[in-house]
């Protein structure tokens, strides 16, 4: 998969994608992930990519024009016009499903705004979808698109050793992920629950399925809500006796 990243700050997103298991799955070429520097693409002689806004008020907004050039050039080098995402906080909110649904694409683009925004009128022209990573304000594009990268890459063939090692976790199949324990065995009192040491994997299964409802209906009641149809009777027992304790 390849993913360009549109921004005026592409050190900071390299700084970042380097890293970790991310930079390991672009070093190994599981995923192909550039970030553009928009600035290289206005035709402002003093080098601007943000004016003030018309109707007046506060701050910056960012012009069309380098946005849709920097866009034009990757569908040149592309051969194709790809699904392009404009990070907002108008936007529809990520879930783990859109995750799923975006890593199948071959080519993804990228746009983070910056400063007030971005002029409406380039959005209108080539943005496909507009994603939030939340109802709130941050102050720029840069973290969320690294949020997106990040949630897809981990999604590819290749990237994570196995796929249960995403499919197991929380939101993947909309429960939240039972709790995990590693050595020591015991820590200021508390100990590891017994039967992860059983070697009975069905037991295991069986405990790792109940602390996941259990924790999903305490935590978040309006995900078992979703997901109700497809829970087995002795899933809702669990349920309903982890709501009553
Ligand atoms: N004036 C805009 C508004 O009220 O909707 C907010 C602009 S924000 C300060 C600057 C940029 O940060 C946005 O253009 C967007 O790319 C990014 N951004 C801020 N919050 C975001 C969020 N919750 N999700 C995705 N992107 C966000």
């Amino acid at each position: 998969m390849r993913i360009d990243i549109m921004t005026l700050f592409c050190e900071m997103c390299e700084r970042v994608l380097d890293e970790s298991i991310i930079g390991r799955a672009r070093a190994n070429g599981f995923v192909e992930i550039n970030c553009r520097n928009i600035r290289d693409y206005t035709a402002d002689k003093h080098n601007n990519v943000d004016d003030t806004p018309y109707g007046g008020g506060m701050g910056m907004i960012m012009q069309s024009q380098p946005i849709y050039d920097c866009y034009e050039s990757i569908c040149t080098d592309t051969g194709k016009r790809p699904h392009l995402i404009y990070m907002s906080p108008k936007g529809k909110v990520l879930t783990q499903q859109r995750v799923k649904e975006l890593s199948e694409l071959d080519n993804i683009v990228i746009l983070c705004g910056h400063y007030e925004g971005v002029d409406e009128r380039v959005l209108e022209e080539i943005v496909d979808e507009e994603i939030s990573v939340g109802d709130y304000v941050l102050t720029g594009g840069e973290l969320p698109a690294l949020i997106l990268a990040d949630s897809i890459t981990r999604l590819l063939p290749g990237v994570l050793s196995g796929n249960e090692c995403f499919e197991n976790e929380s939101h993947y199949s909309g429960l939240l992920e039972y709790p995990q324990y590693t050595r020591p065995y015991e820590w200021r009192g508390k100990t590891v629950p017994d039967v992860l040491l059983s070697g009975h994997h069905a037991n295991i299964e069986r405990f790792r399925r109940d602390k996941s409802l259990e924790i999903t209906a305490q935590k978040r009641p309006d995900m078992i809500e979703k997901i109700k149809d497809t829970l087995t009777p002795r899933d809702l027992e669990v349920i309903e006796r982890s709501c009553e304790e």
